[in-house]
């Protein structure tokens, strides 16, 4: 029997564990299938606080591991697959096997959404995909495409700039979600193209299972042309982790935990952290103090009930 179980491994899931560590209640750490969270898939964080001149996300989420395992923190690779929150101790089904604990923080993050066409699906890993910093490299030289408008879109874009001979961002609008620095930054850098009101309808090729470019549509005025592409970045924002709640734990329609106040969900002893809930300001120094919440109630919950 488990004092805590902390679902997911990024800043949240890491600063929750690092905090329930030092209270004595050595959590579990359920990794997760993206161990590491969003910034084991980014390059340099430059806005944590503490860090005057940046520091590489993985190394960041790394230490934050470290810092936890210090202090008692136990991990486990793998995915929680089932729960069951009707009865105490909760259950967890991790990898085949239940687990039973008396408080659970969800910290599962939000994973990247899709455009969803089938030539997108097919190709993933084939020239699709949704991190640049993991999958750049691969496009020295080559045509690179990226879909979005956000901050995500213009990061990945200009990161992007760095292997790829040009870099052409499609946007369905000509107004843009993207904070004004990101976008003037992207909008300055030279490699960068700009194809507004447009929607990417299908990737080809899939009978080769490589990309080699894609049809493109004007959403205002209909005009469909073919464009030569090598690498196909997908950086449209992300769906939060809830599945395995579902029917469970309250969500909003999309599917972000509703919060019942502090780090609290509709049931009593299983609280949430980071991304899995902020649709709002999801940054890692967020998460972070969001799993640091987490932790406090969780701890004053066991105390109440007198463990
Ligand atoms: P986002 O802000 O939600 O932007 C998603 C973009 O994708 C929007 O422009 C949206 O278009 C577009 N989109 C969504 N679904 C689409 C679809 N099916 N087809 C085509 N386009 C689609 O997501 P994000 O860029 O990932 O950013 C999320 C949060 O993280 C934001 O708060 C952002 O500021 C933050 N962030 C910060 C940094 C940084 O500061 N370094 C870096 C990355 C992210 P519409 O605009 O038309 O809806």
């Amino acid at each position: 029997m488990r004092n805590v179980i902390i679902i997911g491994s990024g800043c949240a899931g890491n600063t929750a564990a690092i905090y329930t560590a030092r209270a004595n209640l050595k959590p579990l750490v359920i990794g997760g299938h993206e161990a590491g969270g969003q910034l084991s898939l980014t390059t340099l964080v430059e806005n944590f606080p503490g860090f005057p001149e940046g520091i590489n996300g993985p190394d960041l989420v790394e230490n934050m591991k470290k810092q936890a395992e210090y202090f008692g923190a136990e991990y486990l690779h793998g995915s929680v697959t089932d729960t069951d929150f009707s009865a105490r101790p909760f259950r967890l089904n991790v990898e085949g096997e239940w687990m039973e604990t008396r408080t659970v923080i969800i910290a599962s993050g939000a994973s990247a959404r899709w455009l969803g066409l089938e030539s997108e699906q097919r190709l993933i890993g084939h020239g699709v995909s949704s991190c640049a910093t993991c999958d750049g490299f691969f496009y020295r030289g080559k045509k690179i495409m990226v879909v979005g408008g956000g901050d995500s879109a213009m990061e990945e874009a200009n990161f992007l700039t760095r292997f790829g001979s040009e870099v052409t961002l499609v946007h369905r609008r000509d107004e843009f979600r993207a904070s004004k620095i990101m976008l003037d930054r992207a909008r300055r850098n030279p490699k960068i193209q700009f194809v507004t009101n447009a929607a990417v309808e299908h990737i080809f090729d899939v009978s080769q299972n490589v990309v080699t470019g894609v049809r493109l549509r004007n959403l205002k005025t209909g005009e469909v042309w073919e464009r030569d592409v090598d690498g196909f970045f997908v950086a449209i924002g992300h769906i939060p982790n809830t599945k395995i709640f579902k029917g469970q734990i309250e969500t909003d329609p999309d599917g972000y935990i509703l919060s019942k106040g502090g780090a609290r969900t509709n049931i009593p002893g299983v609280f949430y952290a980071g991304d899995v809930q902020d649709r709002v300001y999801k940054q890692a120094i967020t998460a972070s103090g969001a799993g640091c919440m987490a932790a406090i109630e969780a701890e004053r919950y066991l105390e109440a009930e007198g463990h």
